[in-house]
């Protein structure tokens, strides 16, 4: 039985797992704060988890893929930036890695990772073109396109959340300004919300923090909804129509089989997803808005099985 180990680099905690057949069999993680000092840490951080996962499984472990929250250049493997980890510039993680572990390694983007866990095994199976969104503190994107991950040369493809939604706005990370990010991104909605809030919007989240603007959470948004708080409403609807617009031209021009939405904010579920719907069918080309949009169902294991994948993939090269 072929198994492969995934690793997700997450912002808080290194997660692995041995993955067989879409199921992870055993987890391990390790805080990402400990290896802020650099890439070098957390090379060693990752190898010496591997080798211990490794060595309490019984089976073979044939390969290892690593699922990036940054640019990553594929099929070498070198990450160019790490949003999590200071002084990452062009490090080529994959064959470091490689090297050290002897086995085939693939590094890669981690929402590439997610988008080939979520159509191999959750909510994206069984079609071949499939756009895959995670909405966080990042907004990312991943495509599969004919029945496979779709790529870029250079490294970066798919994304979504840099796509400007206007010709001025706030300016990005990315060098752009407007982008999709700056405004649904999870402490950039909760910003607009404050904002609002300190002018005078009337709304029972204040009260749900405590008195406190800075403790809102997406949580308490999702809670004030279910209250039928016109606030917190009108902040899922606002933020549904501009993800809408950037993926009605995202259908309008790839026109998928599917949408695929994961990531901390979907939990909002239909307060979002329905504005987001609603944008789809208005704006992209007839009649390709009636796409169906539906949430992402491996959760937080999608992006273990997502880099359990990649590992495969190097394996079947
Ligand atoms: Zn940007």
């Amino acid at each position: 039985m072929k198994a492969a180990i995934g690793v997700d680099i997450g912002g808080t905690d290194v997660k692995l797992g041995i993955v067989r057949h879409g199921q992870v069999l055993v987890r391990r993680s390790f805080p990402t704060a400990s290896i802020s000092s650099g890439p070098k840490a957390l090379e060693e951080g990752i190898v010496a988890a591997v080798r211990s996962l490794r060595g309490s499984f019984r089976g073979k472990v044939e390969s290892v893929g690593v699922g990036v929250p940054g640019l990553v250049r594929v099929p070498q493997g070198i990450v160019q930036t790490c949003a999590n980890v200071k002084g990452w510039k062009n490090v080529p993680l994959q064959s470091r890695l490689r090297r050290r572990l002897g086995v085939p390694v693939r590094v890669d983007n981690d929402v590439h990772a997610m988008a080939l866990a979520e159509w191999r095994y959750g909510a994206g199976r069984g079609v071949r073109n499939l756009v895959c969104v995670t909405l966080g503190t990042g907004v990312g994107g991943g495509f599969i396109l004919n029945g496979k991950l779709y790529r870029s040369r250079l490294g970066p493809s798919a994304e979504i959340g840099h796509v400007a939604i206007g010709e001025t706005g706030p300016a990005c990370s990315c060098g752009g300004s407007a982008c999709l990010e700056r405004y649904v991104g999870n402490r950039d909605l909760l910003r607009i919300l404050r904002r609002k809030l300190e002018s005078g919007a009337k709304s029972r989240l204040p009260r749900l923090a405590g008195g406190r603007l800075d403790r809102i959470t997406p949580e308490m948004v999702d809670r004030a909804c279910e209250m039928g708080d016109r606030l917190a409403i009108e902040t899922w609807e606002e933020a549904g129509c501009k993800i809408g617009l950037v993926l009605s031209k995202v259908v309008t021009l790839l026109s998928p089989d599917r949408i695929v939405i994961g990531g901390g904010l979907s939990r909002a579920g239909r307060w979002l997803f329905e504005p987001i719907r609603k944008t789809l069918r208005e704006r992209a080309m007839h009649p390709l808005g009636k796409i169906p949009v539906v949430p992402a169902k491996l959760g937080m294991s999608a992006g273990l099985i997502g880099a359990a994948l990649l590992g495969q993939e190097a394996l079947n090269e």
